[in-house]
């Protein structure tokens, strides 16, 4: 069945005080551009409801957007008919029947805004609900938690029928909560931090680490196209490519084989952090779980974080591999991040890094560098592209040809 209106409901937002214009436009805002495609549809964003007017664009694939968007507690698509009783009648039961299926029961609530309606409430729940039980057979009404309710609302721009509730994603609207630089390699938990990032409003830039020839094109575009995955929440996600060979070739030939990781994630905290200094983000996410790895041990983050005073910040420490597995599945990234390409950091790395740096002796090795030298030539080289939802590889090669052209 096509509807041709769409309810939104905001969800947490609601409490949100004096933000709460804000966070409400900022949500129409990112509607509208997950909604770019359908010019027809009218966006009207009231202080506690959100409606969308269709005009004929297909309900289903709008429905299927609205699931992806932070913000939305859940909502409803809805039929607005004139105030005629005889299509009124046929659209509760066609509503109703869709719901339908053996052992489930109804009831309709009905609201009048215009209390001059030629039936009031009590006459219009006993009409529709005959109708429903005269059409449908089988069916039982209950009014205490029924399966199905079908809402009613006249107004006097038209009669309203709802009886679908679709669970949104919850979160609060991309952007609201400022900007940050996720820190993304080509694994399994990055991406899902960027997400779990961009839930709580943060709109996310994708730093990406890279060393040519020793990481392949190939593990370059999986970073890419796991941004593309995670750009659904978004619609667009700036993805910046950081060359470091350089660096890591100078880190192995100085540094002693047990801290060759601790000055890698040293440097590439720097690196992030001047990234994201310069594009004016807050924060910096990354996808650590405490004690996954060596990298990832309370010492190493002592270790590693002693670069910056910039919050960085890990939505999925306290999970387990297996929690952030779930999580990679719903959000479709799981199948590419366990693509086996080779990753910058691990080529370098040697069999077992120390799980347990000292933070002195890490800056001592690091200061065998000459660190503001290979920062300048990695920040003189950046490379910036912005990557669209769903963005395959041929299209985003046709948007690079276009832009030589
Ligand atoms: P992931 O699954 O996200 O790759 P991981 O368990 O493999 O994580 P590490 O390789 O130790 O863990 O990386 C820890 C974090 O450091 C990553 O989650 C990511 O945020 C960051 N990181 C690692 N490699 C890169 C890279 N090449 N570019 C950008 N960030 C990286
Ligand atoms: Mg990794």
């Amino acid at each position: 069945m096509l509807y041709n209106e769409v309810m939104i409901r905001y969800g947490e937002l609601s409490t949100k005080g004096k933000n709460k214009k804000a966070f409400i436009n900022r949500l129409a805002q990112n509607v509208k551009a997950a909604l770019h495609d359908f010019e027809e549809i009218k966006v009207h964003a009231d202080r506690d409801r959100m409606h969308l007017i269709l005009n004929g664009a297909d309900s289903d694939v709008v429905m299927e957007r609205l699931t992806f968007i932070f913000g939305i507690q859940n909502f409803s698509p809805v039929m607005r008919l004139e105030r005629d009783m005889e299509i009124v009648k046929k659209t509760a039961v066609e509503m109703v029947r869709e719901q339908y299926s053996e052992g489930k029961t109804f009831k309709i609530s009905t609201r009048r805004a215009d209390h001059d309606f030629e039936l009031d409430t009590n006459e219009m729940n006993q009409l529709l609900g005959g109708e429903v039980l005269k059409n449908i057979e089988g069916i039982k009404v209950q009014v205490k938690k029924p399966d199905i309710n079908l809402r009613v609302e006249v107004r006097l721009n038209g009669i309203f029928l709802s009886c679908q509730t679709v669970q949104g994603a919850g979160g609060l609207p991309v952007g609201t909560s400022g900007k940050g630089m996720l820190m993304l390699s080509g694994g399994i938990d990055s991406p899902v931090a960027g997400y779990l990032a961009m839930k709580r409003g943060v709109e996310v830039e994708a730093v990406h680490f890279h060393s040519p020839p020793y990481t392949s094109p190939r593990a370059l575009q999986k970073a890419k196209d796991l941004t593309a995955k995670i750009a659904a929440f978004s619609g667009t996600i700036q993805f910046i490519e950081v060359p470091f060979t350089e660096i890591q070739e100078e880190i192995k030939k100085s540094v002693p084989e047990g801290y060759l990781m601790t000055v890698t994630r040293r440097m590439m905290m720097r690196l992030t952090d001047k990234i994201r200094e310069q594009r004016k983000g807050l924060a910096i996410f990354n996808g650590e779980s405490l004690g996954q790895v060596a990298s990832q041990t309370m010492h190493s983050m002592i270790a590693i974080n002693d670069v910056t005073t910039t919050p960085v910040l890990r939505p999925v420490i306290s999970m387990d591999k297996n929690e952030i597995i779930e999580i990679a599945k719903t959000i479709d990234t799981f199948e590419l991040s366990i693509q086996p390409f080779e990753d910058c950091c691990t080529i370098f790395a040697p069999p077992s890094p120390k799980t347990k740096p000292d933070l002195d002796k890490a800056r001592e090795y690091e200061s065998r560098l000459d660190i503001e030298g290979l920062i300048e030539r990695a920040m003189a080289n950046l490379s910036v592209s912005k990557i669209n939802v769903g963005q395959t590889l041929e299209e985003q090669q046709k948007e690079i040809y276009s832009d030589l052209l």
